[in-house]
């Protein structure tokens, strides 16, 4: 584990005249339900930042014409701060999402929010609400930094303007247990060219017909193909795919059309450098999924990501295929135990992955 670097954090802090936690059960959060005292708040006007700050979390008033509700130039980060059983909370990875802010900044011709403002704006509003990390057995504080486009201008332009925010929300489990995923032939997530690999706000509400046709076939998501052939297996919701081979790890390459997920990263290291197992990045097609399960060859299948984790794969079905995946989970019940332990200071942190804020 790593210490931040020592900081002069000049923001200025509004607090809130009570907290609003003594309400709050934090032992049965449901995802998305409530949200902690404070946010942050950082405007850019022509490429210069102005100093951010926090205060209550609050709606935000915005001109009816502005840019970011017609046109949706808005992105977005996820992230998750724990608690150590001594009670230190602690973030994985943060700078990994600073970086990906601003590659999804670039794609979606945005400001770029410097490294200070994301970094030390996010550990002053963690250290601030570190009361509403959940104790580790019952979850997390999941934390939302977003930009969006702000010039109060109708025409179809970059925005001049930006506002950045972060709130945080304690969270439970995203998903309860398994999930089964529905195939579609029907629906693209991305294509070659698009913005696939950003984190961008029209990414998710252009996915909600395939969602919604999944729930119609009793599934939880789509899991998604390529945009070309419809053959290529993608990723699903906000999860990154893997998949177990003939005791090999088989994961989709990114290769402009699905999310770098900061999870998947920390997954295929582990698997690579901890676990000794081999690990293919390549493309797998839905045909050889089928056949792999039809001769046994198929043992797991399993989503990852910040908000998932790691959550098993129960069946893929639609479209002509029904594989259901066998009840053995060896490698994703090493790798999530892996996972958390590092997360929560259990276990030596060998990539550096966790900070904690003392
Ligand atoms: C955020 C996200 C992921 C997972 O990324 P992590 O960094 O692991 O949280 C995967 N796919 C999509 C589409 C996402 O939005």
């Amino acid at each position: 584990m790593s210490a931040p670097p020592a900081t002069s954090s000049a923001i200025p802090i509004q607090r809130v005249a009570e907290s609003r936690l003594p309400d709050v059960d934090l032992t049965r959060v449901v995802f998305g339900s409530v949200y902690s005292d404070h946010m942050l708040s950082a405007t850019c006007r022509d490429g210069a930042w102005e100093t951010p700050s926090i205060g209550p979390f609050r709606p935000i008033a915005l001109h009816p014409a502005t840019a970011v509700f017609h046109y949706a130039q808005a992105i977005f980060e996820g992230m998750k701060a724990h608690r150590t059983d001594e009670g230190v909370p602690v973030l994985f990875r943060p700078r990994q999402n600073w970086k990906r802010l601003n590659r999804s900044a670039r794609r979606m011709v945005m400001a770029d929010v410097p490294e200070e403002l994301f970094l030390d704006g996010l550990r002053t509003l963690v250290r601030l609400d570190r009361d509403w990390i959940p104790p580790n057995a019952h979850g997390s504080l999941y934390i939302r930094p977003f930009l969006m486009a702000v010039d109060p201008y109708i025409g179809v332009r970059p925005s001049r303007e930006y506002q950045f925010h972060i709130f945080t929300a304690p969270v439970g489990a995203y998903y309860e247990g398994s999930v089964n995923l529905y195939v579609t032939r029907r629906w693209i997530r991305a294509a070659e060219g698009g913005t696939g690999e950003a984190k961008a706000a029209g990414n998710y509400s252009g996915s909600y017909a395939g969602m919604a046709e999944a729930s119609e076939h009793g599934c939880d998501n789509v899991l998604w193909l390529d945009s070309k052939e419809h053959r290529y297996i993608e990723e699903c919701g906000t999860m990154n795919m893997v998949f177990v081979l003939g005791g090999r790890v088989v994961t989709p390459p990114l290769g402009g059309t699905i999310l770098p997920g900061i999870t998947r990263d920390s997954v295929l290291r582990l698997c690579r450098e901890e676990m000794g197992l081999e690990v293919e990045e390549r493309p797998i097609s839905i045909e050889e999924v089928v056949e792999a399960h039809a001769d046994g060859v198929l043992s797991e299948c399993f989503g990852v990501g910040t908000a998932a984790v790691v959550t098993r794969v129960a069946s893929l079905v639609g479209d002509g295929v029904e594989v259901r995946l066998p009840e053995p989970t060896a490698v994703q019940d090493e790798i999530r135990d892996r996972l958390t332990t590092i997360r929560l200071g259990r276990r030596p942190d060998p990539f550096g992955w966790v900070e904690r804020l003392d």
